[in-house]
């Protein structure tokens, strides 16, 4: 994919090849070749009118017909040329400048007849000559004027040699009788012949300039469909990135087994809190659980049992806490809880939730027995002064205590007493 700046400028496009542009002015000629014989019309059926009782019938129809038919050639020509135009090959061209050209040289014929009927009759010659000089002359600039000089010349020289050919004929005094203005179209004519070879040049140099044009705007088109697309894949990949990145982080934090944050996570959390009650004074309390007597159920059911054990212990223990209440493992089967905006009398209640939701689990282990488990429970309340570390001492003493009273229960660690008490 070429997707670097140099390639939007001219100097890098492909040089634009001759039968494109060949192809281009030959659209052009045929598009007016169109315009010019229907606007050919007209001044055939002016003719037939004008001379409908001044001239032998069969004469004039022969010759309107003749007219009509090189018109109509012309129009077809032109239109099939132009709606074949994506097939039309360029190794074709000659034949299409073929037909042009017998299409040009034939209208000049038919021109060049009419000055013969014309001349038989009683109207004043000398006008329609004029007339049919004039229409040629005009419908043909707009037909081959810039687009091809070969055809211009070969009509003019049809159409100028034919009528002095026959104004010789019918009037053999002509020269003296033609009036300035006639000869001034004559001369006119040959300057336009002798012109042509410039708009020739300058017609090739505009279609050039249309197709470099058509060609940049495609190419540009191209690379913003291109930065586009490259932008969507960027946005999708980082997106990726950025999700695999918070995969990676909770990973980092969570737990394998139970899914719990980890130590260190919750060790880290628990310095914060800290630090923000020092700020603004706020009850916070923590939980610390040990399962009762698990070293039994490793035992009795095996390890995985006993893996099995401390993953619901904490899908549990969750579902009965907050969503603002942190869950972590504190390290083999015993947990912690910090609990933000939490005195100790909620907290006790807290745990005592913890422990009958806990207590209210089934297990299968080994033979297909059921079993439950139970745990203990010590409580902590944040006091001035103190740190992470004498906050959790307090609650593993409280745990401790728990334990030592008989386990399956909720003790509370309150500051400034030794006794630890039950407050649920
Ligand atoms: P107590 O009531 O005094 O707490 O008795 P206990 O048997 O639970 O004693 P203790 O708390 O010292 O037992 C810890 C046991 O927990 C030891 C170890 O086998 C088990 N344990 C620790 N981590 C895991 C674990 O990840 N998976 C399993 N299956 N067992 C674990
Ligand atoms: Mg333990
Ligand atoms: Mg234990």
């Amino acid at each position: 994919m070429n997707t670097s700046p140099a390639s939007i400028y001219p100097e890098s496009l492909p040089r634009l090849e001759e039968e494109a542009i060949q192809t281009r002015m030959m659209r052009e000629l045929f598009a007016r070749t169109r315009e010019s014989a229907l606007v050919g019309f007209l001044p055939v059926f002016l003719i037939v009118w004008s001379h409908w009782t001044a001239q032998p019938l069969g004469q004039l129809l022969l010759w309107a017909g003749c007219a009509l038919l090189v018109l109509a050639f012309r129009v077809l020509l032109a239109h099939v040329f132009l709606a074949s135009l994506p097939q039309t090959q360029i190794g074709h061209g000659r034949l299409w400048f073929g037909l042009e050209w017998l299409g040009s040289v034939g209208l000049a014929a038919v021109w060049v007849g009419s000055i013969t009927m014309v001349g038989t009759g009683q109207v004043d010659a000398l006008f329609f000559l004029r007339l049919i000089f004039i229409v040629a002359l005009v419908a043909f600039l707009l037909s081959a004027l810039g687009i091809e000089m070969r055809l211009y010349a070969s009509f003019m020289t049809a159409i100028v040699a034919g009528t002095l050919w026959q104004l010789h004929r019918h009037y053999p005094g002509f020269v003296q009788e033609l009036p300035v203005v006639d000869w001034a179209f004559v001369v006119y004519a040959v300057m336009l012949l002798v012109r042509s070879r410039g708009e020739h040049r300058r017609t090739r140099e505009w279609v050039r300039a249309r197709l470099t044009q058509r060609k940049l705007l495609d190419q540009l088109h191209q690379n913003i469909q291109q930065e586009l697309q490259m932008h969507e894949l960027l946005r999708s990949r980082t997106q990726e990135l950025e999700a695999t990145n918070r995969k990676l982080g909770e990973l980092a934090i969570r737990d394998s087994l139970t899914g719990a944050f980890r130590r260190g996570h919750i060790e880290a959390e628990l310095r914060r809190q800290v630090k923000a009650w020092e700020r603004q004074p706020e009850d916070f309390s923590i939980l610390l659980l040990d399962i009762d007597f698990f070293k039994r159920v490793n035992d009795a059911h095996g390890h995985a049992v006993g893996d099995e054990v401390l993953r619901r212990l904490a899908t549990r223990a969750q579902e009965t806490l907050r969503g603002s209440d942190i869950f972590g493992r504190w390290g083999g089967e015993e947990f912690i809880v910090l609990l933000p905006a939490t005195p100790l009398s909620q907290a006790v209640e807290a745990g005592e939730r913890v422990r009958l939701a806990i207590a209210g689990l089934e297990f299968t282990g080994e033979g297909g027995r059921r079993f439950g488990i139970t745990v203990s429970v010590g409580v902590a309340q944040l006091a001035p002064g103190e740190t992470a570390d004498t906050l959790t001492e307090r609650a593993d003493k409280a745990l401790y205590a728990a334990k030592s009273a008989g386990r399956n229960r909720v003790l509370a660690y309150e500051p400034g007493q030794t006794q630890f008490s039950h407050l649920g």
